[in-house]
């Protein structure tokens, strides 16, 4: 069987696997922990998992043709520099050439919301479309495009930054909360579940009542997304305002991306959108309100079915 590897880097864990590219279905897989954000030490820890998992696949690591890598973070086309990854603390990182030299194979980085979508398109949900568009909201937020049954990155190769479309007006008297990209505003800083959970901290240390803060036992480091909706469902005033705002910003933003694209195919995906149910709720209440109805006379929503295997099953079939 023809076989690829695909990596996932996100900001805790490299995780590169084995794939065969006909079926999508995973070999051998080895995730390992990123101790160091620092590009030469992600380096050594991806050419270690890569090893693993092709040791673990029975092949030598240099048997196949190329390397796809899904980052989570701004990637510059098919240049392989990654332009701003947050969790990474990364600003104009050449990873893909650090990641030839060192493998010594052709190496493919991309988005890895991109890669999902490819994933999805070859193996999952977007099977057999043309037209899909991928939203995550998991610790960031995102979006993958297959436009004309191609992956889309746009001009540049920087297209699909949903997370960074902007939510609220920025005037001197808002309190507008800031992105981990380093702008005033962005979707991401309003629903991500790393930002919801930063803003019940930071509120209920300002005063804000809550029985999200009796459910962590008044640890605010265990505060997410799912205690919540938790919350939400219990009637909790406090989640409940937080929800209806979080859900209304999502549903939206969602609600336009249909309307300008007009995909056959909506997925949706992520730890916050999939794990949150009262979530869902809101943000399909707002999609269905907002969304101008002619983009979804043909429009079905699904889950992404690929889960957490998608970035390395996308990225060892990348285009
Ligand atoms: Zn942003």
């Amino acid at each position: 069987m023809p076989l690829g590897i695909g990596v996932d880097l996100g900001g805790t864990n490299a995780r590169a696997a084995v794939v065969d590219t006909d079926t999508g279905e995973i070999v051998a897989a080895h995730k390992e922990p990123l101790r160091e954000r620092e590009p030469s030490r992600v380096v050594a820890v991806v050419q270690h998992a890569i090893a693993e998992a092709s040791a673990a696949a029975g092949i030598a690591a240099g048997a196949v043709g190329a390397v796809g890598v899904g980052v989570a973070g701004q990637c510059l086309g098919r240049t392989g520099v990654v332009l701003n990854a947050p969790n990474l603390g990364w600003r104009d990182v050449a990873i893909g050439e650090l990641l030839r030299d060192a493998l010594g194979l052709p190496v493919r980085v991309a988005n890895d919301l991109s890669v999902a979508a490819w994933g999805e398109k070859r193996f999952g949900a977007a099977k057999g479309l043309d037209d899909v568009v991928l939203v995550f909201v998991g610790s960031g937020v995102g979006s993958g495009l297959i436009l004309d049954g191609r992956l889309y990155d746009g001009a540049q190769g920087v297209a699909g930054e949903f997370g960074h479309v902007k939510v609220c007006p920025i005037r001197p008297e808002t309190a507008v909360r800031r992105c981990g990209c380093g702008d005033w505003g962005c979707l991401e800083a309003y629903t991500s579940g790393v930002n919801v959970a930063a803003r019940v901290r930071e509120e209920i240390a300002a005063g804000a009542r809550t029985a999200i803060f009796e459910r962590v036992g008044g640890d605010l480091g265990r505060v997410n997304a799912s205690l919540v909706d938790d919350a939400y469902r219990a009637g909790d005033a406090y989640a409940r305002a937080l929800w209806a705002e979080v859900g209304e910003l999502l549903g939206t933003a969602i609600a336009n991306l249909v309307t300008i694209l007009n995909p056959a195919r909506l997925i949706l995906g992520g730890g916050v959108l999939l794990g949150s149910p009262a979530l869902g709720d809101l943000v399909r209440r707002a999609f269905d309100e907002k969304v101008s109805k002619s983009a979804v006379k043909q429009l079905s929503i699904e889950h992404a079915w690929l889960g957490d295997d998608a970035g390395v099953i996308g990225a060892a079939v990348l285009p």
